[in-house]
């Protein structure tokens, strides 16, 4: 049965992956919308390849191309609540959320109040509102299917023992470009060096998040919310190969992983088709060239994030969503070269320490968490 599929984000990393998956199986899907933030053209084209009849602009700033090019008959929206006409308007059987950082939160949000399946990318929806999400999305019926690599290793490990069986989750971590660097190096680091990844191309925002393990702090809390485990379940191990998507510990002491070549087609796929495994279009390892897999533990003395995290998800509340957000203004702060590496995680402590979390927040109180700690980014750089 063919199934009705929504991207937003389409023109981004996760994005375009997934059309190179829908591509790959053209009798499955139907792109029913695809939104972008500011990069029309492309958007355009993508809606015209895959016959798309509604998209969306998050900028509205950029919409002209879309009012004088978009084939006729097709529902054009714009701006942050065009995101959420789209999925309203859509009928998706599946809504792929890959938007970058908590602007995706609305829409995420939305989906999953209709009912609608999400497979899951960003991760900074279930960081700021997990709270909120899933006790919605046990509501609603709206099933979250994990895309991140790691939470889709995790929840295909999963399927090998029930929850009470679960003894700790091992969420891998590729250590990113500085793994091996000592601290005045990273000191030096450059946002050149920080867009270097070793193993893994995505987009600018977790590229950074990576280089500094914010990403995997992140990622201990969105797989807090998605597998109702307690973080300090949670541990994070570095493996430079980054083939070994993440594991899981049961009671029994059988450790149970999912593996695969870094390339994000994989879970985007399983993501899509779930519960279906069919044919990928990723390379399959060849274990004749892997003669070793590493693996050690984080140095959270170079990389504070990671504690950083671990208090979030300790405090509850409001302090994912602070925490987020001052990391995702710190990390727009160092793209436009305003902030060195190494400040990002410091701006981030302070702007926690700062803040005295709400337990219980509604989502108003989130979002009011989250703006407060944007200002707060700027209130302690100019201090
Ligand atoms: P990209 O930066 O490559 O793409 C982001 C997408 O979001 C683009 O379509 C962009 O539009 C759109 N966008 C940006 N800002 C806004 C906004 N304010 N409102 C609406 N749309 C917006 O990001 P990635 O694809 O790398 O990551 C997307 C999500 O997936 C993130 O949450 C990330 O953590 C997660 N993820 C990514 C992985 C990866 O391999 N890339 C792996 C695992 C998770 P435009 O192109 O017009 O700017």
């Amino acid at each position: 049965m063919r199934r009705r599929l929504v991207i937003l984000g389409s023109t981004g990393s996760i994005g375009k992956s997934a059309l190179d998956v829908v591509a790959s199986r053209p009798d499955e899907f139907d792109v029913v919308g695809l939104s972008a933030g500011t990069r029309a053209q492309t958007l355009l084209e993508q809606a015209r390849e895959f016959n798309v009849d509604c998209i969306a602009l998050a900028d509205e700033q950029h919409r002209e191309p879309l009012t004088t090019q978009a084939p006729p008959g097709t529902h054009v929206f714009t701006g942050s609540a065009g995101l959420i006409e789209l999925v309203e308007a859509s009928q998706a059987d599946l809504v792929l959320t890959a938007i970058v950082g908590a602007a995706g939160l609305p829409s995420t949000l939305r989906t999953v109040e209709l009912g609608i399946d999400v497979a899951l990318a960003n991760k900074e929806s279930l960081v700021v509102a997990g709270d909120i999400i899933i006790p919605l999305a046990a509501e609603t019926g709206s099933r979250l299917i994990p895309v991140d690599s790691e939470h889709s290793a995790i929840f295909q490990s999963l399927q090998s023992g029930r929850a009470e069986e679960v003894r700790r989750i091992l969420l891998t971590a590729s250590g990113g470009p500085f793994r091996t660097w000592t601290t005045e190096q990273i000191q030096q680091a450059t946002l050149a060096d920080a867009l270097q990844h070793p193993t893994w191309t995505m987009g600018p925002k977790i590229t950074i998040d990576s280089a500094t393990m914010m990403n995997k702090a992140l990622e201990i809390i969105e797989a807090h919310y998605l597998f109702g485990i307690p973080a300090n379940r949670i541990d994070v191990l570095v493996h430079p190969e980054s083939i070994v998507h993440s594991m899981v510990e049961f009671i029994d002491g059988s450790t149970v992983a999912q593996l695969g070549t870094p390339d994000m087609r994989t879970p985007i796929q399983y993501a899509l088709t779930y519960p279906e495994r069919v044919d990928g279009i990723a390379d399959h390892i060849d274990w004749t060239q892997i003669s070793r897999l590493n693996f050690e533990l984080p140095d959270e003395t170079r990389f504070p994030a990671l504690r950083l995290g671990r208090q979030a998800a300790a405090q509850g509340g409001t302090a994912g969503a602070v925490f987020n957000a001052a990391n995702e203004a710190a990390v727009a702060r160092f793209q436009r070269e305003a902030l060195r590496f190494v400040e990002i995680a410091q701006v981030v402590e302070e702007v926690m320490d700062r803040h005295a979390p709400t337990l219980h927040p509604s989502l108003d109180e989130l979002l009011a968490a989250d703006a407060w700690a944007r200002d707060e980014v700027a209130a302690c750089l100019a201090t």
